[in-house]
């Protein structure tokens, strides 16, 4: 079912849920977790040897835009080890037409899995949504 391979796959659903499927080199490390608490996911990956293991987010969606690939995560700028990296993603940008806040994105919150630091960010590629992912412009 999956590639023999040396990479770790985490998938996230975009709403509460939280799907993650693991596998690093060996049969014996492969894994798989379904989670909506990040502290698990955290631990799970921490048990698959991120960050050292590369780590693919994305949600369940295949043409979601938010995919994310090769995700070493970046050293925390708190306790300087690596492994700060993108948690959630936090709804509410405004839909371009109507303005009215939308299920897309607006901004990210990045998180430490060595401590308790993270930061929310807000994304800068865009500052509204497309009409199309607007409840509101497509009831
Ligand atoms: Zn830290
Ligand atoms: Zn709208």
């Amino acid at each position: 079912m999956f590639p023999w391979n040396v990479e770790v796959l985490v998938w996230l659903d975009g709403r509460l849920c939280v799907e993650v499927v693991g596998m690093a080199q060996g049969p014996t490390q492969s894994g798989h977790l379904q989670k909506a608490d990040w502290a698990v996911v955290e631990r799970f990956a921490l048990d698959k040897d991120f960050p050292n293991h590369q780590l693919v987010i994305r949600p369940q969606d295949l043409d979601d835009p938010r995919l994310i690939k090769g995700i070493a995560g970046q050293a925390c700028p708190a306790c300087s080890k690596p492994g700060y990296w993108t948690t959630k993603h936090i709804g509410g940008l405004p839909c371009g037409v109507c303005k009215q806040p939308t299920r897309t994105y607006m901004s990210q919150e990045w998180a430490c899995v060595s401590c308790t630091h993270r930061h929310v960010e807000r994304r800068t590629d865009r500052s509204f949504a497309e009409r199309q992912h607007c409840e509101r412009c497509n009831r």
